[in-house]
C-alpha cells in the first residue's frame, strides 16, 4: 500500500479501493530551495525528510502534532484544510515523495534524498538565497 492511502471496501463493487487518506501537515512552496530545517528540531518523530530542493512530511508517520507549523520562518508548512489553493500540489508532492521510499521510520538515519517530484524540480530558483 502506498503511503498517504488506505484500503477501505467498496460494498458496491465488492472490492478493495485504495483511497487517499489524510494529509495532516504538509509543505508547500515557501520550502523550495531555502531548506532551513528549523521544522527537523521540532518534529518528535522525526518524519520531516529531506528532498533535492525542500522537505518533505511523511503522511503516514506525522502524529498531527502541529509542533513544526509555528517555526517555519516562511511559513511554508500547513494544516491539511488551510493549505492555500495555489499549492494545493503539494498536498500530493508530499505523498508522491514517499512512493519509492515506502514508510523509512525516521529521516535522520535515511539522510537527504535526491528526489524531488517533476513539477518541483522543474520550478525556476527560488527562496532567500
Ligand atoms: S522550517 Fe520551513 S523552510 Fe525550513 S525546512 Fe522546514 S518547512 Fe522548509
Ligand atoms: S505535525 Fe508534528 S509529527 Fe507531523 S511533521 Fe509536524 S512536528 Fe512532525
Amino acid at each position: 500500500m502506498l503511503p498517504g492511502y488506505h484500503a477501505s471496501w467498496c460494498p458496491a463493487k465488492k472490492v478493495r479501493v485504495r483511497k487517499a487518506a489524510a494529509v495532516p501537515y504538509t509543505i508547500a512552496e515557501p520550502c523550495v530551495d531555502v531548506l532551513d530545517k528549523a521544522c527537523i528540531e521540532e518534529c518528535p518523530v522525526d518524519c520531516i525528510y529531506e528532498g533535492g530542493r525542500m522537505l518533505y512530511i511523511h503522511p503516514d508517520e506525522c502524529v498531527d502534532c502541529g509542533a513544526c507549523e509555528p517555526v517555519c520562518p516562511v511559513e511554508a508548512i500547513f494544516y491539511e484544510d488551510d493549505v492555500p489553493d495555489q499549492w494545493n500540489d503539494y498536498v500530493s508532492a508530499n505523498v508522491d515523495f514517499f512512493v519509492e521510499l515506502g514508510s523509512p521510520g525516521g529521516a535522520a538515519k535515511l539522510g537527504k534524498v535526491d528526489y524531488d517530484p517533476p513539477f518541483i524540480k522543474a520550478l525556476p530558483p527560488m527562496g532567500e538565497h
